[in-house]
């Protein structure tokens, strides 16, 4: 299986029917990026730049996160990368960030809630992707944005620290495109006016399953108990492609469904055409896809999306056209 998949990687992730399929990868390190040609990946779909803060027993210098992210782009070697801003406080502890004792960490004070709380620590991170990205694209996305106005109030941030940099004669990224995470279903009823004002999407599915399904992540005894392809959390899906199609917003999916291949067609399925992954599952998603009709597909599952179709089993519809295929 590995030699198979090391034959593919420099094969596009193109269907039987013609329809090409971005698939990226997602880190968190620098001892990550090798994988990106051994993956065969377009690029790096989700950075995780909270675990430079994780492994460290103080607060990162900006200098230390400005080196790093620096070295991320040189490994990148022109490929896209997509930040993502810090992503701490609620199970993703720092040891020397003082919070509090929270009974429901994961919809408590993290993410951009804490950076829009606590804007220096942000602030310096947003300084260190700057001028790391000099002279380059800086994609940066802010995680577990609940309202439009937390995304503007972000932006506003960035903003700041570009005039900053400008007026202190620092060179100043070439392209700057901000983003945000799709991860809690507010957003759902805010996306016209989100979409109207972000450069790009990543649905986040870890966080948007949880929060849809009220289930928690990190509890084994709920994490599993909803199928990830269920009519519901499918719709949801859809109607985030469909609308970031209709408003020309590029959107992926960097969450772990992307990285099983049946959910990736499923992914496919409903007009997903940018996954980002562990670089492990590239090879096998890249197999399904290539495996697969995709005009055909739609043919079969659109119909169960259909309201009234409440109670199919999308997951059973997708292995039995899975094997026949
Ligand atoms: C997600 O929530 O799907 C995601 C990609 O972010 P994380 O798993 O780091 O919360
Ligand atoms: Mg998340």
């Amino acid at each position: 299986r590995q030699a198979q998949y090391r034959r593919l990687r420099n094969l596009p992730a193109v269907t039987r029917d013609g329809v090409e399929v971005t698939l990226s990868m997602n880190a968190g390190m620098l001892a990550d990026m090798p994988h990106l040609r051994e993956s065969g990946a377009a690029g790096v779909g989700l950075f995780r730049t909270e675990v430079l803060f994780m492994l460290s027993p103080t607060l990162p210098r900006p200098r230390e996160q400005e080196q790093l992210y620096r070295k991320i782009y040189e490994e990148a070697e022109g490929r896209p990368v997509s930040f993502r801003s810090l992503d701490v406080g609620g199970d993703k502890v720092l040891p020397y960030l003082r919070t509090m004792e929270e009974e429901n960490p994961a919809m408590g004070w993290r993410a951009i809630r804490l950076g829009l709380d606590r804007p220096g620590l942000l602030r310096s991170q947003i300084r260190a992707l700057l001028k790391a990205s000099a002279g380059r694209e800086l994609k940066l996305m802010f995680p577990m944005v609940t309202t439009v106005d937390e995304f503007n109030a972000s932006r506003a941030l960035v903003d700041r620290e570009r005039r900053f940099l400008h007026q202190h004669g620092y060179q100043l990224p070439d392209t700057l495109k901000l983003g945000v995470m799709l991860e809690t279903p507010s957003l759902l009823f805010e996306l016209e006016e989100l979409l109207a004002v972000v450069d790009f999407v990543s649905v986040g599915t870890n966080d948007l399953y949880q929060f849809a399904m009220a289930a928690d992540r990190s509890n084994v005894r709920v994490a599993g108990r909803f199928d990830t392809l269920s009519q519901s959390f499918v719709r949801i899906l859809k109607r985030i492609a469909d609308a970031c199609r209709e408003a020309n917003v590029p959107v992926t999916v960097c969450g772990d469904l992307a990285s099983r291949p049946l959910e990736a067609l499923c992914l496919m399925g409903i007009g997903y055409t940018e996954l980002s992954m562990p670089p492990a599952a590239i090879g096998p998603v890249k197999t399904a896809i290539r495996a697969t009709d995709l005009g055909r597909l739609r043919a079969r599952l659109w119909p169960r999306l259909e309201p009234g179709r409440g109670s199919d089993d999308i997951r059973h519809l997708l292995s039995r056209f899975a094997d026949a295929h």
